[in-house]
């Protein structure tokens, strides 16, 4: 039976005879439907069409994992060293065998930790091609919408994968919304691996934090506040946000403290 992925947010769905009547991702207020309507594909009919994975560094020992061509909302991962292989950080909506002998060259997988459920996409394909686990925040469980014994649901407030690779639940875009601290990013000044959760903005110096992006719906100053509060506690300099290349190369805390009082002082003028 086929596994349908939805062709507007690239959230795969388990396998049905037909197609699902909607997408609850894309029919939540954070989202939108496609405008010719919604529209299904699967990974077979994708295989056939030309989509391939293709890496690029995007800082040194940190992998993007990208599409050759738009599909979804332009999902990317990025591939951040682990004990025994990477982590993928986020998914992409699509695999085949030859992205996964590019992460087989890049040192394989050891896990998969994703952000919030915008990511979801094919992360079950991702984590049966290398048996690894999926860890999620228990939160967001209900938007799980391919269940598999390879996810893990973790609770509270902090998960460390390994040693160096710390998740932190910060909540606002999502009710489990999580960040990646990769303590050895950035010459071992620390690297934030944020995905949308806090968005990095396109002058590359001040981040943004919205419950939904297209649709233009900010968060309140006190959830802003509690997240940056929260990130005060821990060591990093650098954030890398959910595009290509939009990061914050150096000072990320000082400029995540001058983006929220920016953000407080508009949202309370
Ligand atoms: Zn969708
Ligand atoms: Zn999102």
């Amino acid at each position: 039976m086929p596994k349908f992925l939805c062709v507007q947010c690239g959230t795969q769905y388990a396998e049905s005879v037909t197609e699902p009547l909607k997408c609850l991702v894309c029919e939540d207020e954070r989202q939108y439907v496609r405008w010719d309507g919604q529209a299904w594909t699967t990974l077979a009919v994708m295989q056939n069409d030309g989509f391939e994975v293709v890496p690029y560094e995007e800082e040194p020992g940190l992998w993007g994992l990208e599409l050759n061509r738009s599909f979804g909302i332009g999902q990317r991962a990025l591939l951040v060293p682990g004990d025994k292989g990477n982590i993928l950080w986020d998914c992409i909506p699509y695999i085949n065998d030859r992205a996964i002998q590019i992460v087989e060259d890049l040192g394989g997988l050891e896990a998969i930790a994703i952000s919030h459920p915008h990511y979801y996409s094919t992360m079950v394909e991702w984590a049966d091609a290398f048996n690894v686990p999926i860890y999620l925040h228990a939160s967001d469980a209900d938007w799980i919408m391919r269940p598999s014994d390879k996810i893990t649901l973790w609770e509270g407030e902090t998960f460390s994968i390994t040693p160096d690779l710390e998740l932190i639940h910060l909540g606002g875009h999502f009710d489990g919304a999580s960040v990646l601290l990769w303590k050895q990013g950035a010459e071992g000044r620390g690297s934030l691996l944020s995905g949308d959760v806090i968005q990095v903005n396109r002058d590359r110096h001040y981040l943004s934090f919205m419950y939904s992006y297209p649709n233009h719906i900010p968060l309140s100053c006190n959830t802003v506040k509690r997240i940056v509060t929260k990130l005060e506690t821990y060591n990093f300099d650098r954030i890398h946000g959910a595009w290509r290349e939009r990061f914050i190369w150096e000072n990320a805390k000082e400029r995540l403290k001058a983006s929220a009082k920016r953000y407080k002082k508009y949202l309370e003028a």
